[in-house]
């Protein structure tokens, strides 16, 4: 079978730095790309040749009074494009990305805990297709399928080792199969990591070199940019913020310890808080209803209800406590808030987690850490894992793949 990591067209790191300066730069000349980059004037035209011929940048009209170098660039968004799946434990979104990080289609669909992870990823197949056909994807212009998952998993091989928010998954070799029944090549990764790429790819993060896109899902996690390159330590598995320890003596954790961030803020420990209190005979909007969900008490919260707000505002700043220690440690300038379940109260979370490290962190006389929120919002694993193949093709030394790695893959185009 063939592997699921090769990816066509990946050219040197100068080629990746250009194009993501026309990508983000919006209609930049040839002059300001030399002047944004360092790279010189005749290496920028060479390269800006080179993706006028291969068709992934067009030029705009020549300026009255400039040459050649003064003609405004950007990029021909339908060039290429890429698929970003997620893979949650009940439900799964796709989007088609198009080559200047816009979404041209996104898609959620129910998945059964229930079915085996090969029926899962069978259907994945499916939709894929359905949806690159919906979206009017020239085939042959999609790059690939990026995957972003909950860990832990081997990012290099795309294999998922029993995620504990993936019951089930053992030793999965999903990119292997995902790319089997797609057709083109696969790249696994970590949610938070995934997404903290997207984040970047769509042009947010502007300015910082060093920060964590701290991930709520049905767990926790962060994704990490340091000194401008993704973090993804010795098994690819960083960012592993949901077990940090918060209270050693808290509530017991499905990792096996006690008191992490994830068994204290995650959103299943927000609703059985609620429903604890309640029981003891508290007051609440939610007292008179047989059942609900995080969604439900963030209503509630919104809506005045005093105990659905405590909880809610519990649970945000104990996160925001957990970014301290990312802040402290790894002398972060920025934490990106995002993840599909956040929804309505995403706001509320990020004012909490922004008090937490104002009055938290160590060197906050030095500089203000800002916290914000993450421009791809409810779909920023799915966006971000789009993302990491298109980061992979263009940017592969900031995706964390070394020039021998790359010598390794073998392009490949993908069966149509
Ligand atoms: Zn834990």
């Amino acid at each position: 079978m063939r592997r699921g990591t090769n990816l066509p067209w990946v050219r040197d790191y100068n080629q990746g730095v250009v194009l993501e300066a026309i990508r983000l730069g919006g209609g930049v000349s040839r002059v300001e790309i030399a002047s944004k980059t360092g790279l010189t004037a005749q290496t920028v035209s060479n390269i800006v040749r080179r993706l006028l011929t291969e068709g992934l940048v067009v030029e705009g009209e020549r300026p009255f009074d400039g040459g050649q170098r003064r003609v405004p660039l950007s990029v021909n968004r339908e060039a290429r494009s890429a698929v970003g799946v997620q893979i949650d434990v009940d439900e799964t979104s796709i989007v088609v990305l198009d080559l200047g990080g816009h979404v041209v289609l996104r898609r959620r669909c129910a998945t059964d805990p229930e079915h085996r992870p090969l029926e899962v990823i069978r259907q994945v197949a499916e939709e894929v297709g359905a949806v690159l056909d919906e979206a009017g994807a020239e085939r042959g212009n999609v790059l690939g399928v990026g995957v972003a998952c909950p860990g832990p998993l081997d990012h290099r091989t795309g294999v998922v080792f029993r995620p504990p928010n993936l019951p089930g998954w053992d030793r999965v070799h999903l990119a292997e199969a995902l790319s089997e029944w797609t057709g083109y090549p696969v790249i696994v990764d970590n949610d938070a990591t995934a997404a903290a790429i997207g984040e970047r790819w769509s042009g947010g993060a502007r300015g910082a070199r060093n920060f964590a896109f701290v991930y709520v899902g049905v767990g926790i996690g962060a994704g990490l940019f340091l000194e401008d390159h993704v973090f993804r330590g010795a098994t690819t598995n960083a960012g592993e913020f949901g077990h940090i320890t918060l209270d050693p003596e808290g509530p017991a954790c499905h990792c096996g310890s006690r008191g992490c961030v994830e068994a204290l803020c995650s959103p299943g420990r927000v609703v059985s808080a609620v429903e604890r209190r309640i029981r003891a005979g508290e007051p609440s909007l939610l007292a008179s209803r047989a059942e609900y969900g995080f969604a439900e008490v963030c209503r509630a919260a919104l809506g005045g209800d005093a105990l659905a707000g405590d909880e809610v505002r519990r649970a945000a700043y104990h996160l925001g406590c957990g970014a301290v220690s990312l802040v402290n440690l790894l002398d972060l300038e920025l934490v990106v808030l995002g993840g599909k379940v956040l929804g309505t109260v995403a706001e509320l979370y990020r004012r909490e987690i922004e008090r937490a490290v104002e009055e938290r962190t160590m060197a906050s006389g030095l500089r203000r850490v800002r916290v914000v929120l993450s421009q791809a919002g409810e779909d920023a694993a799915a966006v971000g894992a789009a993302s990491l193949v298109m980061h992979t093709a263009f940017a592969p030394r900031q995706a964390g793949l070394e020039r021998a790695d790359l010598s390794q893959l073998t392009p490949v185009g993908p069966s149509v």
